[in-house]
């Protein structure tokens, strides 16, 4: 065979490959570029699971009608412009891929209209055939429509779930974004009749969306982390030992910002708790880590699950002895005969 160049729309697809599995990932990333763009309120309206329709609706700073082409061109991005930029990356995206890889598995329409600008426009692109840029109504902000997700991609398509479970894998991942951001309203509608508010509530994330999010008994039984030290910051919730869980369904993970599945940490959390749960039960926790995003790589994985840190070690230590600390108050609390 003769080596060739492929063409961008199939470029496109096999990039999709990675990031784009099933609806929930497209939420995601639809969400990921909102928030970006600094939204306050995100309308997420599904359509059959998110498998006929995607619709997601921001109120952020928007595209420029002459920049909409390039919003879906493959490595096109307005968040890095150089390597040193991407090792201080602070924004959720940088890779300049969702756009085009969902565009080119799709039925795909971009509306959008600029923060002080008159002109909203509009532009399709069907299964990675870009159309032209159209004038269209729309206030400040960006819609992205979604439809017939992998309608040209039956082999893809042919592993989409049930209905109830494709939403079930979008609401998971929208919680753990609600958990991340509170200060943002999430409005979501699944076959016409609205499905979840998550109100936005400040800056800081109130008991009352993690109650919300979690459960009232895992609100009940949580305390508080809030501990800095080494550049490092690890705040938010861990449940006291007595309330356990079978799976690791709770824990929730944020790298600045991003939920992240990471090995390290989630050791260092196990160690912590070793002494105080029984073997084969797990904690639950909702945890935050701040530091330099020059200390920690996100730039490991295309759909940016996972990040490497440069010095692992540290912080692993400081997750346990920070955890370790917390655990520890409750049992002197407990002997002690004090109410936590
Ligand atoms: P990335 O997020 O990695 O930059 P995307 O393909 O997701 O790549 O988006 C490409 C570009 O389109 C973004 O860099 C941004 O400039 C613009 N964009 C996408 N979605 C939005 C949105 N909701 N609001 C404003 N700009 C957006
Ligand atoms: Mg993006």
């Amino acid at each position: 065979m003769t080596i060739r160049q492929l063409p961008d729309t199939l470029i496109n697809q096999i990039a999709a490959g990675e990031v784009i599995e099933r609806p929930a990932s497209v939420v995601k990333e639809l969400v990921e570029n909102a928030l970006d763009a600094g939204a306050r309120r995100i309308d997420i309206d599904l359509e059959e699971g998110g498998v006929r329709l995607i619709r997601i609706r921001d109120d952020g700073k928007g595209i420029d009608a002459g920049e909409l082409p390039l919003a879906v061109s493959r490595h096109a991005t307005s968040k890095i412009a150089s390597l040193d930029d991407l090792e201080g990356v602070a924004t959720l995206g940088f890779r300049g891929e969702a756009l085009p890889s969902i565009a080119s598995v799709s039925r795909f329409a971009l509306t959008s209209r600029r923060q002080g600008t008159e002109q909203a426009a509009s532009l399709d692109v069907d299964g990675g055939r870009v159309g032209d840029v159209m004038p269209r109504p729309h206030p400040q902000g960006t819609t992205v429509e979604v439809r017939d997700l992998f309608f040209n991609v039956p082999a893809r398509r042919k592993f989409l779930k049930a209905e109830r479970t494709e939403l079930g894998h979008i609401e998971e991942w929208l919680r753990q974004l609600a958990l991340a951001r509170p200060d943002v309203e999430l409005r979501v509608s699944h076959n016409g009749k609205p499905s979840r508010r998550w109100k936005g509530e400040g800056d800081l994330l109130s008991e009352v969306r993690l109650h919300e999010a979690l459960g009232e008994e895992f609100a009940r039984n949580v305390l508080r982390i809030d501990h800095a030290g080494a550049g490092l910051r690890l705040h938010g919730w861990i449940a006291q030992p007595a309330y356990n869980r079978a799976s690791a369904d709770q824990q929730y993970l944020y790298v600045n910002g991003r939920a992240v599945r990471d090995r390290s940490i989630s050791h260092a959390i196990k160690q912590a708790y070793a002494d105080v749960l029984f073997h084969g039960r797990q904690p639950a926790y909702v945890l935050f880590l701040e530091l330099d995003p020059r200390r920690v790589d996100v730039n490991v994985h295309p759909a940016k699950h996972e990040v490497r840190f440069r010095d692992a070690r540290l912080i692993h230590d400081f997750v346990y002895r920070t955890l370790q600390d917390a655990l520890a108050h409750t049992r002197a609390g407990a002997i002690a005969g004090v109410a936590a």
